[in-house]
């Protein structure tokens, strides 16, 4: 049987090699988690609240430990880790809060003496998901997914297997039965026959488009559900009334989070050329302060991509877009996994840095006329994860709310997932949301009820 390797992106030492499971392995996890559905599904509600709330508490006691095995696996630098752990429980105390409302009967009136609509579980749901986050999306899955009577099991990306074992064990320590959160150890054969197995109820993706197209095709045969959190290109509209001295900093961030390996990550900066020449000198003095180096200091902002391929596959974008006329504006050196923070001008349709999603450190400038063409070329994209707009002129951002195709659409803030909003993409981003009331009712049968 294969073995997967995870290794240190940021200093290429292995960290562990871990045994795939086996046919017979994967049939017993699959068998548990449907023998577990049968007893959790009649669990009070109160009982699953009390098992998300350990849950929580458990995250911030072990929060350092778990930290460090995500800055190891995936590179991130240790203070985003920690953040990361930190709003993983957020989500555990939303859904603690509002999963007895969001999951109660709801009365509508008909002719009948009583109709209602009842949230029932739909069984084991598979999640398979990136190392980007990788507690993060699996928990925001998870959470709302769990405390609505359903078993998961975890097909995580293979670079963050570490990760997927840790989380695993972290929902046994909550008191969780055994069979609700189990990790799967497979690769993409097996992960097509569990998708096929009648046990699986339906399945989740955050993930690549590519890879996106092929689980859906998979769950499509099988008339199966699915949620597909894809890539994304976003806009970040600058307009000529912006105040750069308040929101730089979470502009600037909004690009370099995470290395830019986020799906919601600003990828386009489209500037009205009123504030050009101001927007390009105060992004640049900001990214030129990034400090970057070794993601276990405190004070580091960007040290690493997570695999030597993503860094490559960045470099191939930015050397295509120059060939078509971009300009290195500052930075573009990489180093096998490492990418300084780089900023390109001159950037237009046409080029992969517009055109297409860019996982890493880089800032494509796009210089427009004034307003009107600003949301013209933001919305010029296949992508549908989000945009933002920063100005200080709210009433036109507000007319423009209904011009924007996306998930989200943010002003004055970077676009960012918060377990009280509903979060997903339109066009190839993917369908289906997380999160919210949205994301709890996303593996339920909203069963009709009618007594006459
Ligand atoms: P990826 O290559 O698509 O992998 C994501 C997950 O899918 C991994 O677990 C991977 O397993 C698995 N996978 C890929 N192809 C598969 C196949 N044919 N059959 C079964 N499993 C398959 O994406 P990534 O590089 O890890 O993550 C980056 C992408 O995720 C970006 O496009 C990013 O925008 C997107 N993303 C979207 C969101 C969102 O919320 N919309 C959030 C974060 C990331 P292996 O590791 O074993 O290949």
């Amino acid at each position: 049987m294969k073995k997967i390797k995870t290794r240190n992106p940021y200093n290429g030492e292995l960290i562990a090699e871990h045994e795939q499971h086996s046919k017979k392995e994967i049939s017993q996890i699959l068998k548990k988690a449907q023998d577990t559905f049968e007893e959790w599904r009649k669990e009070d509600i109160s009982e699953r609240v009390a098992l998300l709330n350990n849950l929580g508490d458990l995250l911030i006691r072990k929060k350092a430990e778990l930290a460090q095995l995500i800055t190891k696996e995936m590179g991130k630098p240790i203070k985003q880790s920690v953040a990361e752990i930190e709003k993983c429980r957020t989500v555990c105390e939303f859904y603690a809060i509002n999963a007895d409302d969001f999951l109660s009967d709801e009365l509508i009136e008909t002719e009948a003496q009583e109709s209602f609509i009842s949230y029932d579980p739909l069984g084991c749901i598979l999640a398979i998901m990136p190392w980007n986050f990788p507690f993060w999306q699996v928990f925001r899955f998870a959470a709302p997914t769990l405390t609505a009577g359903n078993t998961a099991i975890l097909k995580h990306a293979s670079n963050t297997t570490g990760c997927a074992l840790a989380i695993q064990d972290l929902f046994i320590e909550a008191g969780y039965p055994e069979g609700c959160f189990q990790t799967v150890l497979t690769d993409h054969n097996g992960i097509e026959k569990i998708i096929e197995n009648d046990i699986v109820k339906a399945v989740t993706l955050t993930g690549s488009e590519k890879a996106g197209r092929k689980i859906a095709s998979i769950a499509g045969q099988n008339l199966k559900k699915t949620v597909l959190e894809l890539g994304g290109n976003n806009a970040c509209i600058i307009w000529e009334d912006a105040d750069l001295d308040k929101y730089i900093s979470t502009i600037v961030n909004s690009r370099m989070l995470n290395a830019g390996q986020s799906c919601i990550a600003a990828k386009r900066f489209i500037v009205v050329e009123a504030i050009y020449e101001e927007f390009l000198q105060q992004f640049t003095k900001k990214v030129t302060t990034l400090k970057t180096g070794n993601p276990m200091d405190s004070d580091t902002d960007i040290a690493t991509m997570a695999r030597p391929d993503l860094a490559k596959i960045v470099q191939e974008q930015v050397n295509e877009s120059l060939i078509k006329g971009a300009k290195i504006h500052t930075g573009n050196s990489c180093n096998k996994t490492t990418y300084e923070p780089t900023i390109i001008t001159n950037v237009k349709p046409g080029m992969p840095l517009f055109d297409e999603e860019v996982f890493g450190p880089v800032a494509a400038i796009i210089k427009v006329k004034d307003r009107e063409a600003s949301i013209e070329i933001a919305t010029k994209t296949k992508f549908g994860l989000g945009t933002m707009l920063f100005t200080e002129d709210i009433d036109a951002a507000r007319m423009q709310i209904e011009n924007i195709y996306d998930g989200s659409f943010f002003v004055n803030e970077m676009t960012k997932s918060d377990a009280r909003l509903p979060f997903g993409g339109t066009k190839i981003s993917g369908y289906g949301r997380e999160l919210s009331k949205e994301g709890m009712l996303a593996f339920v049968n909203e069963k009709t009820i009618y007594i006459r």
